[in-house]
């Protein structure tokens, strides 16, 4: 936990200074009232005899209600600074987390998973917030009270102070065996809701495939049996903890009980005669006023002990919470910039591969082998190969989105490790093979990452004629329509033509189309590519395509077979050399057409 302290603030500390003060304060008050109970029932016996001074009592009455009060006023000053430190940490925590997570690369983010990562920044936050609220007023509260309160009644009668201590024994017997019960089912219900989130994510996003294969069945079950593993652990940590509540009536009122017996007991030792009758009257009378002061005392030592409690219900889960928290802190993100000074980088568009070999899980399984390809400026380079041939994770390589294990990538004649990644990626506009709408307006997608008052109109209008996306005109708003999340009222061809149009905005020295065209129609792909060759006519253009008629024309056609490449060459010189390429020529066009 101590590795999260560094988010409190000086301010906090102040704040937290001022209400251990308080705290103490009000400790002090509380324990303060039983002393003019003491008094007021020494009055109330001694009327038995006497008849009573009343001013003594109002004064005693008086300054105990004085003391309820400023301790009340004490508690409200605290509950608020306090929650305002409460806050404010855990605010603190979760923008560290989220920034943190920005900066992982793929790989970091699959090591945890996303569903995680968010719990983290949810769940196990608030977990942190509720001890920096109620436990560090707890932690100073209980223990105060506890010993200072023992203190003031270990000089009265041995007895009473035994059974107390035995009251205590037991609370503290009862508390072990509970946490001992409770720890570790805490951690498991904390990793078990990042699969419940996991599982409840999958079925939401994925709903309209699961409704469409009649796959709720069997979905539920999943999501069922992560349900039911949450609360059976839920169960038995709440029912343990439900015990102690109970134990904890039984033993106060036992211990009341007994000190009322013992009292008595005392009390019926001190002998009444007609001789000594008003000093025995008298002193039984003291004993009496010591009994319920004694009570007082001892209750709030027991409180202090429940408050102790509280903090083992809280302690374990926020020890959890807070490890889970720096797991995601402490990591250190795979890939990070490098110090090239970009102003020492004079090439434009190229990118080469040396030798190299890629592996998603750095295992044997490479997803590319022994990749040599060299990309010049202003080329057309097009890649194409069956799916899961390694064309996408090419490109991933190329903008630094995983690091590979041998050979060596250049762009601009540098490694690419040697790049800021800011730098590095501003070279490459990518239109990604799944295109990815965020929610906002369509001017918000194209212009990604782009201020809104550094738009530029014209821009925006050149690349949504270039990219073909004349429904655009069609909407009321035009460009600035609304994107669900996800683009999800927009259908497959026209996400993919706003992501081109978005590329192209960015118009960046490489420009990569990732499988892109494949999701248009014939006629559209062909205007799209007509298009983008007339106005990226001295960019380097990377496309992966699975038709031969979107690249056919391209300067350099990269055939890659189950992640190495098998040809490199234009359409006739791999129609004649390239038996890969031929067979996918002739499942496609005709032997005349070829
Ligand atoms: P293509 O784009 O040619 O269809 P990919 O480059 O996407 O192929 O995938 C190449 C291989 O790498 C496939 O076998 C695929 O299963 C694997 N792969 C792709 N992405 C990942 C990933 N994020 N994690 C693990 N394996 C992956
Ligand atoms: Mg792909």
């Amino acid at each position: 936990m101590h590795k999260l302290v560094k988010y409190i603030r000086k301010i906090d500390y102040l704040f937290l200074l001022i209400s251990v003060g308080l705290i103490v304060l009000q400790v002090y008050l509380e324990l303060k009232i039983p002393e003019y109970t003491t008094e007021l029932t020494k009055f109330a016996t001694s009327t038995l005899t006497t008849s009573s001074d009343l001013p003594e009592v109002y004064k005693n009455g008086g300054l105990m209600l004085a003391c309820a009060v400023s301790s009340m006023i004490a508690g409200i000053i605290t509950s608020f600074f306090i929650s305002t430190f409460s806050s404010n940490l855990s605010r603190r925590i979760r923008d560290e987390l989220y920034k943190k997570i920005l900066t992982f690369s793929n790989k970091d983010i699959h090591r945890f998973h996303t569903a995680s990562l968010i719990t983290r920044t949810t769940n196990d936050v608030v977990q942190i917030q509720n001890f920096a609220s109620m436990g560090v007023q707890l932690l100073i509260k209980a223990p105060t009270m506890a010993i200072w309160g023992i203190c003031k009644i270990s000089a009265t009668k041995l007895s009473w102070t035994m059974a107390a201590l035995i009251a205590v024994g037991i609370i503290v017997i009862a508390v072990t065996i509970a946490v001992i019960v409770c720890l570790p089912r805490f951690k498991k219900i904390q990793k078990l809701t990042d699969s419940l989130n996991a599982q409840a994510r999958e079925n939401i996003t994925g709903v309209r495939v699961i409704r469409a294969f009649n796959a709720e069945k069997y979905q539920d079950v999943k999501y069922e049996k992560i349900n039911k593993d949450i609360t059976d652990n839920n169960m038995i940590t709440s029912k343990t903890m439900g015990l102690i509540s109970p134990i904890m009536s039984f033993v106060m009122n036992s211990l009341i009980l007994a000190i009322y017996w013992l009292g008595v007991v005392i009390i019926n030792d001190i002998k009444v005669d007609n001789q000594n009758m008003m000093q025995a009257m008298a002193e039984r009378g003291e004993i009496v006023a010591n009994m319920i002061a004694f009570t007082s005392y001892a209750m709030q030592i027991i409180m202090a002990f429940i408050m102790l409690i509280m903090i083992f219900i809280i302690l374990p889960r926020t020890i959890v919470s807070t490890k889970r928290i720096n797991e995601v802190l402490d990591t250190k993100p795979s890939i990070v910039d490098g110090n090239l000074n970009d102003e020492k980088v004079t090439e434009q568009g190229v990118v080469s591969l040396k030798n190299v070999s890629f592996s998603y899980y750095d295992d044997e399984h490479y997803a590319l082998k022994d990749i040599n390809l060299d990309i010049n400026k202003g080329e057309t380079v097009a890649i194409i190969g069956p799916t899961g041939c390694g064309k996408s994770t090419l490109v991933n390589l190329m903008m630094r989105f995983y690091d590979i294990s041998i050979g060596e990538i250049d762009v601009d004649g540098h490694n690419v490790k040697d790049y800021k990644l800011n730098d590095l990626r501003k070279r490459f506009s990518l239109a990604t093979q799944k295109a990815m709408l965020f929610k906002g307006t369509i001017k918000d997608n194209i212009a990604l990452g782009v201020d809104e008052k550094d738009i530029d109109e014209n821009k925006i209008n050149e690349v949504l004629d270039i990219a073909s996306c004349e429904f655009v005109n069609n909407l009321e708003k035009k460009e600035n329509s609304e994107v669900s999340q996800g683009g999800s009222n927009y259908s497959g061809g026209q996400k993919q033509r706003i992501s081109i149009a978005r590329t192209l905005y960015k118009d960046s020295e490489i420009m990569i189309f990732d499988d892109t065209f494949s999701a248009l129609d014939y006629k559209t792909d062909f205007d799209v590519r007509k298009k983008i060759k007339e106005n990226l006519k001295d960019k380097t253009v990377i496309i992966i395509a699975q038709r031969i008629g979107t690249i056919k024309n391209a300067d350099k056609i990269v055939v890659m077979e189950d992640g190495h490449i098998d040809a490199i060459g234009t359409h006739e010189q791999l129609l004649k050399e390239s038996k890969v390429y031929q067979e996918i020529a002739l499942s496609q066009l005709s032997k005349e057409e070829l």
